[in-house]
């Protein structure tokens, strides 16, 4: 017997809730989106993707791309309630569950067989589907990266179960963008090399992951190979300290967010006073009007709990995300990469 992990994920989530309240949108293309100037398409519906809609899409280029586009606005509340639902499901489990987003989230099934695997994961679809009429799909597999990739792969309403020994030959003709990790300017790099499948990365030899990758080569290897050992996480461990304020009316001008994040690295360096903890990596994140996030960050020289570096250092990561006065719902600052002790001690050495 062999541990298994399922992954869960509703199809088309914020645009399959507006079909399901609303049957006049069935079969038609929908995108949920807000209704600021520079909103986005925050979901699409699976008539609207052979457009070539997708999110986070400009809404003005979904509506060229798509001129029968119906656009719905969000509503934020009906999600998390539904959102609430699902989790219950999974929670009754008794399980670990370990939630990635809203409609998102891994289970770990335990020692089983692989069709007790299978069979536990179609019997919570069916579960969720009679709570909530919306269809969620599923991967089932050894690791949580390979179970993600299944029900991604198998969207929508689809279950799919990778059985052992099969993970290296599911993956190795994707995309190597599909592997964790390997973003945009890995995958430039790699092309270089000729490679762009995971299967191809699989198979480089060591001096050249080494190359590549670093110190990282070794689980950059067994992921390309479907080796995935990281266990579900039912609670984060909290490695980092935040604090974040929503704003009753959206704000637009630059020197009162700057004026807030003043206040958050006050309140985050008393924090780590009290805590007798320093943070290196300090990071910012932003909801805008039309309810999409984004986050940015970066990582000082050495671990700091100065009030005056942890507003600069988020001052630095505002104007990187270039909101050019786009309107801000909700503003917060997040300190991580926490170090015990006093950063001013450390830094002598
Ligand atoms: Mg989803």
């Amino acid at each position: 017997m062999n541990s298994y992990v399922a992954h869960f994920d509703v199809d088309a989530f914020y645009a399959s809730v507006a079909v399901r309240d609303d049957p006049s949108l069935r079969g038609k293309p929908v995108a949920i989106a807000g209704s600021s100037r520079r909103a986005v398409v925050l979901t699409a519906s699976y008539e609207a993707r052979p457009f070539g809609v997708r999110s986070a899409m400009p809404l003005y280029k979904a509506r060229v791309a798509c001129p029968d586009l119906v656009v719905v606005r969000p509503q934020m509340q009906k999600y998390r309630e539904i959102s609430r639902e699902i989790f219950a499901i999974f929670e009754r489990t008794g399980r670990p569950v370990e939630g990635l987003s809203l409609d998102e989230a891994f289970i770990g099934l335990g020692e089983t067989t692989f069709e007790a695997a299978c069979a536990r994961a179609a019997e919570l679809r069916r579960e969720i589907f009679d709570a909530t009429h919306l269809t969620v799909s599923a991967g089932v597999a050894g690791g949580k990266m390979i179970a993600k990739i299944a029900s991604d792969t198998c969207k929508p309403d689809g279950l799919l179960g990778i059985a052992p020994g099969d993970e290296a030959a599911f993956l190795a003709p994707l995309p190597v963008g599909r592997l964790w990790g390997i973003g945009p300017k890995m995958q430039t790099r790699l092309s270089v090399y000729g490679i762009s499948t995971i299967g191809e990365l699989a198979a480089l030899e060591e001096e050249r992951l080494r190359e590549l990758f670093g110190s990282w080569w070794h689980d950059v290897r067994d992921l390309a190979r479907g080796v995935d050992r990281r266990p579900v996480e039912p609670e984060r461990e909290t490695k980092s300290i935040s604090t974040e304020e929503t704003f009753e009316y959206d704000v637009r001008d630059e020197r009162r967010l700057l004026e807030i994040l003043r206040v958050q690295a006050r309140e985050l360096a008393e924090t780590l006073e009290r805590e007798r903890s320093a943070a290196q990596t300090i990071g910012i994140k932003i909801k805008r009007g039309d309810f999409t996030v984004l986050g940015r960050q970066t990582h000082l020289a050495e671990p700091t709990r100065d009030a005056r570096r942890i507003f600069r250092a988020a001052v630095y990561c505002l104007r990187r995300a270039a909101l050019d006065g786009a309107p801000v719902r909700l503003l917060g600052t997040r300190v991580a990469s926490l170090v015990d002790g006093d950063p001013l001690q450390t830094s002598l050495f």
